[in-house]
C-alpha cells in the first residue's frame, strides 16, 4: 500500500533495537482516516473470504481491527486479554506469548463465549517481526475449532523471521507494507517490491 509506505518515510521513527515507532498514526495517536483506508485495503484482499469474526491482540491492533470490521459488514471484533494472573480459568482459551517490544512472556487469554467452531477468522494485527503473536492468535482459533481465513498485518518487518515462517504454515498473510531494512542511525527505511 504506496499510502502507507509514504506515511511510515514521514511520520516513522526507527528506534535503536529494530523497533519501528508509528505513534503518530497507529500506536499512540490514531489516524481514524487512514485506519479506514487500511481496513478498506484488508477488505479488498480478502474480498473472496467469508468472516464471521476479526481477531487481533490488545492494545495495538484494536484500533485497525474495529476499521476493518467496517469494510466487513461491522462482523464483531475480538482482542485476545494479556491475563493479570496465572489463574487461566476453565471458560477461557488460553496461550503464551514473547512479547517483541517489551522482552516478556504473556499469558493471552480469550473468553470461549467469542470464539467457536463456527467462527470463520480474520486475523489483524499492528507489526509482524518473529510472529510470536499471530502464532499465539492461530493456537487460540485453533482451540476454539474455528477456521484462520486469512491473516491481515499493517507493517511487516520482512527481514525478519515472522512472514516466512506464517506464509510456509500455509496461511493467507498479506502485509499492507513490507520493510525489507531499516537502520538507528541513518533513519533509513527501505521496502520489499
Ligand atoms: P512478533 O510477535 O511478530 O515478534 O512481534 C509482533 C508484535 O510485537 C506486535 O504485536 C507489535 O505490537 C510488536 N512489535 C514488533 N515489532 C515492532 C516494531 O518495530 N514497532 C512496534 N511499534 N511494535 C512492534
Amino acid at each position: 500500500m504506496k499510502a502507507l509506505e509514504e506515511k511510515i518515510l514521514k511520520e516513522g521513527i526507527v528506534k535503536e533495537g529494530n523497533v519501528l515507532k508509528v505513534d503518530n498514526f497507529l500506536n499512540h495517536q490514531i489516524d481514524v482516516a487512514f485506519l479506514d483506508k487500511m481496513g478498506a485495503e484488508f477488505k479488498r484482499l480478502f474480498s473472496e473470504k467469508k468472516i464471521t469474526k476479526i481477531l487481533t491482540i490488545e492494545a495495538s491492533g484494536i484500533g485497525v481491527a474495529v476499521m476493518t470490521s467496517k469494510h466487513f459488514n461491522d462482523v464483531p471484533v475480538v482482542f485476545a486479554k494479556k491475563a493479570k494472573t496465572s489463574n487461566i480459568a476453565d471458560e477461557l482459551y488460553h496461550t503464551r506469548i514473547d512479547s517483541y517490544t517489551h522482552q516478556k512472556t504473556n499469558d493471552v487469554v480469550v473468553s470461549k463465549q467469542y470464539l467457536n467452531q463456527d467462527d470463520h477468522v480474520l486475523i489483524v494485527d499492528d507489526f509482524l517481526a518473529n510472529g510470536c503473536a499471530i502464532i499465539g492468535l492461530i493456537d487460540l482459533v485453533q482451540q476454539a475449532g474455528a477456521t484462520v481465513e486469512g491473516i491481515g498485518i499493517v507493517i511487516e518487518k520482512g527481514y525478519q523471521e515472522g512472514g516466512s515462517k506464517i506464509r510456509k504454515l500455509g496461511y493467507h498473510l498479506e502485509s499492507l507494507a513490507i520493510i525489507e531494512s531499516m537502520n538507528d542511525q541513518t533513519c533509513e527505511i527501505t521496502f520489499r517490491k
